[in-house]
């Protein structure tokens, strides 16, 4: 009966690091000892705050749909959050508030892609965003980089990928997997060749916004020229810590955002409604009250950093955002450990898990077959006590 699914459906994997972490868990509930450094997810529970509205909304009786495109209140909370942390002006009709940043951004892409358009993603991406494009039956038009730029394209390396074709470019900072930042300077020279190109919609994915060590995050819809070609995407799943409540929004031109909404409005009518009135007061408080989590972050990205150093064949760069280290693993390859020639990293990340039962994922889910995923958002005894083992296991 296989073959009676769509060619859409065949064409896609299986989210990878959704995969690695199921994989895990039932490991862990067959009685191993595994350590899942797969997922994205921070260990922190969310703030009381947001807990106390969320309780007050069940009181209050808000059970029922709400606007397609989420509350009032809450889209005008996003475009005050909008103007406050990244300084872009959007109106409450300019917002569509989803099921999390994934429904977001598939929400856009089946606004936009038509067959064979073409979607520039830079690599390492994000897992989804490839398997959405084809989903859509679009082409990705892949942009390596390497760790020598800090992962970061140049702005000739996007001007030579664009073609007629071109549609769309996606790309997340900081960056899901390898942490890496653009800094203003470096949005500003490519804001500079998409100004040559109008045609071209740029989806920015900002969800990772206030986990930054070292510079403010930048959004490139700040430059003016391109504002008008930039949907801006948050949600509440990294920096609140409220994975699965599972909110995302994005701020963009109006067409596309009523776009969304038409597509919302036959696909899941409208996010939760207790979880968008938890997401108001999360979004009227001051980034300061989640500064306690960034903090711990940075402590855990400076420790896996100084851990890592000691291990056997893991090449690395400093990430400047997020929650991973994306080491390249390369000079395993070929190389025999316990009676087993590790081949390329996904080999690696099932031996890591076999053998030292930590879960990881392959840099090739990420579209770089060198590298390797470690999320380092769980606490920090269990980083150090899963370093270790890596450590040993490739000694
Ligand atoms: N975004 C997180 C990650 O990359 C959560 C899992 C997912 O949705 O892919 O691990």
């Amino acid at each position: 009966m296989k073959n009676r699914l769509s060619h859409r459906l065949q064409n896609i994997s299986y989210s990878q690091t959704l995969a690695m972490s199921s994989k895990a868990r039932e490991l862990k509930n067959k009685g191993y000892d595994i350590i899942n450094l797969s997922l994205g997810e921070p260990n922190f529970y969310p703030p009381d705050f947001v807990l106390d509205a969320a309780k007050k909304a069940i009181d209050e009786g808000y059970h029922y749909y709400t606007p397609v495109s989420g509350y009032l209140e809450l889209r005008e909370t996003i475009c005050k959050k909008f103007f406050r942390d990244n300084g872009l002006k959007y109106l409450p009709y300019q917002i569509v508030v989803s099921t999390g940043g994934k429904q977001s951004i598939m929400n856009v892409l089946l606004s936009l892609l038509n067959r064979n358009d073409e979607v520039i993603i830079p690599a390492p991406y994000w897992v989804s965003y490839y398997q959405m494009v084809k989903l859509c039956e679009a082409s990705p038009v892949i942009i390596p980089t390497t760790m020598e730029t800090n992962f970061k394209i140049h702005p000739k390396q996007l001007e030579e990928a664009i073609t007629h074709q071109t549609k769309l470019f996606i790309f997340s900072t900081p960056c899901n997997p390898t942490g890496s930042v653009y800094s203003y300077e470096e949005l500003k020279s490519l804001a500079e060749i998409f100004k040559k190109y109008p045609k071209i919609i740029i989806l920015s994915d900002e969800i990772y916004e206030h986990i930054c060590y070292e510079e403010k995050h930048t959004s490139i819809a700040i430059f003016p020229d391109i504002h008008n070609q930039v949907i801006t995407l948050n949600g509440l799943s990294k920096a609140f810590s409220m994975t699965g409540w599972r909110i995302g929004y994005i701020g963009a031109p109006e067409w596309i955002a009523k776009s969304c909404d038409k597509i919302q409005g036959q696909i899941t009518s409208c996010a939760n409604s207790i979880a968008q009135r938890a997401a108001i007061s999360a979004l009227q408080a001051s980034p300061m009250e989640i500064e306690y989590m960034i903090n711990e972050f940075k402590k855990r990205r400076d420790l896996v950093l100084e851990m890592i150093k000691e291990i056997n064949g893991f090449q690395i760069s400093k990430p400047h955002g997020a929650f991973y280290v994306f080491p390249n693993v390369s000079d395993l390859f070929g190389k025999k450990f316990d009676g087993r020639v590790i081949q390329n990293s996904d080999d690696l990340s099932d031996f890591l898990l076999e053998k030292a039962q930590v879960a990881t994922v392959s840099g090739s889910a990420f579209g770089d077959k060198d590298g390797l995923r470690i999320s380092y958002a769980s606490t920090e005894n269990k980083i150090i006590e899963a370093l270790t083992r890596i450590k040993k296991t490739l000694m």
